[in-house]
């Protein structure tokens, strides 16, 4: 495509290029005028409007090319009704005769406000009409409002539209227009029905909590951009067994010394305004971040915290990955991914037993040289836990030899004392799934 094409594409702004000759000629000549409102003109009321209320449920219509008696009367199923792309020419066909008497149309003019199109005409009989392209609601189109609704809630920003609709040349609000509707009539409903469900989440753990039970909670912190350069951070904290968030602590930077530093604020302030709204936290479960823990130890003796065996299996697998590189470490690279379940399955099947739980993942070292049974602590006789293997399966395998580098390498790993330490809190496996 050349030069001369693209700008025969070139979109045509708010409608008025729209209008060629070819558009105006029937009815009296220049009948059609263009009156393209700017959309910026019209005021908008009601600043904070929160009214919308999503139907309950909302089927717009059937999809795909019905042309059943639904298709035939259209749907009238207010802002969730169908609505189709129609070319400005085919759509002034209808306006040739007047739609109460049939005569030809004497004067026709065109008004639109972004997407909406109005058509105000008179006929030879004096019939004056008006048709718009959809109903009019808080002071504009509705079609406009939904546009920015839409693009909103799919999660796409104004670029990401406007583009597409510049080459379909379908007028759509302007930029500063859309940020307005945002602003003024979606973003408080996101509020809203956010406020709405946070209380009722807080009053059925307000509850629960009132009945005697401990509420077990994950947390963690996200950063608006990795490293020391963020600006904000969040620190959620979600409800372990209904996996919904609870409550979220935006920290900026301007408050805290570090992102280390703006993770702990987050925190502690989010984990004191649920204990002061009335939520008994018996469980905390976070990833291995030093000032959390040390915060935990020292003001929050009563609550048990956990760290997310998501958080540590990452770091022991990268340990793992670090050290069979190395040439004479190679082998390992089979066993990476079982030691990787194996830590799993330590913490998910040791139910809340610290021992169980340390003495499981440490067998780990016995079964990689293909031992399955052994003796320790003077005599006591332990055994792996899965079935035993067949004859075939403890040939093939790739056992390790127990005075080789590799084992060395993947027993100091197993046996990092951090990790048996932290091991003793993992034992309820609170994993959230929160990356
Ligand atoms: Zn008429
Ligand atoms: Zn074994």
């Amino acid at each position: 495509m050349g030069a001369e094409s693209i700008s025969h594409w070139s979109p045509t702004h708010a409608g008025s290029g729209a209008m060629s000759q070819e558009d105006i000629e029937e009815g009296s000549e220049a009948s059609v005028h263009d009156l393209s409102v700017s959309f910026g003109e019209m005021e908008m009321e009601d600043p904070a409007d929160v009214s919308f209320q999503p139907l309950s449920d909302t089927t717009p219509s059937s999809q795909g090319s019905g042309s059943g008696s639904a298709s035939d009367q259209g749907t009238t199923n207010g802002w969730a009704g169908r609505k189709w792309i129609v070319d400005e020419s085919n759509l002034l066909e209808l306006f040739k005769t007047c739609h109460t008497c049939g005569t030809a149309i004497e004067e026709k003019r065109m008004v639109t406000r972004a997407s909406q199109l109005k058509i105000y005409w008179t006929c030879l009989r004096g019939h004056s009409r008006e048709w718009a392209s959809c109903p009019d609601q808080t002071n504009m189109g509705r079609d406009n409002l939904l546009t920015c609704a839409a693009t909103l809630f799919i999660g796409a920003t104004y670029t990401d539209i406007k583009d597409w609709v510049d080459l379909m040349n379908i007028p759509i609000p302007g930029k500063t227009q859309y940020y307005n509707i945002q602003s003024k009539y979606l973003i408080p409903v996101i509020n809203n029905a956010y406020k709405d469900q946070q209380q009722k989440i807080m009053e059925r753990l307000t509850q629960l909590s009132a009945s005697g039970q401990k509420i077990e909670l994950c947390g963690d912190a996200r950063c608006d951009s990795p490293g020391v350069s963020s600006k904000y951070s969040t620190y959620s904290f979600q409800d372990d067994t209904s996996q919904e968030t609870v409550h979220y602590e935006l920290v900026q930077v301007t408050e805290a010394s570090s992102s280390v530093a703006m993770e702990a604020m987050g925190f502690q302030r989010g984990l004191d305004h649920l204990i002061s709204k009335g939520v008994d936290v018996g469980v905390m479960s976070t990833d291995r971040s030093p000032s959390i823990r040390k915060i935990l130890k020292d003001s929050y003796t009563n609550i048990r915290h956990e760290f997310d065996p998501w958080h540590v299996n990452k770091s022991v697998k990268k340990k793992l990955v670090k050290v069979s590189n190395k040439a004479e470490n190679r082998v390992l690279q089979t066993w990476i991914r079982s030691s990787s379940n194996h830590l799993y399955w330590s913490c998910s099947s040791s139910r809340g037993d610290e021992e169980e739980c340390v003495q499981r993942w440490t067998s780990l070292q016995y079964h990689v040289c293909g031992v399955h049974r052994w003796e320790k602590d003077g005599g006591l006789e332990y055994q792996c836990l899965h079935p035993s293997l067949t004859e075939e399966e403890q040939i093939r395998k790739k056992w390790l030899k127990n005075d080789s580098p590799a084992f060395r390498a993947l027993k100091g790993i197993i046996m990092d004392k951090t990790l048996l330490c932290d091991l003793r809190q993992m034992t309820l496996f609170k994993h959230t799934g929160m990356p």
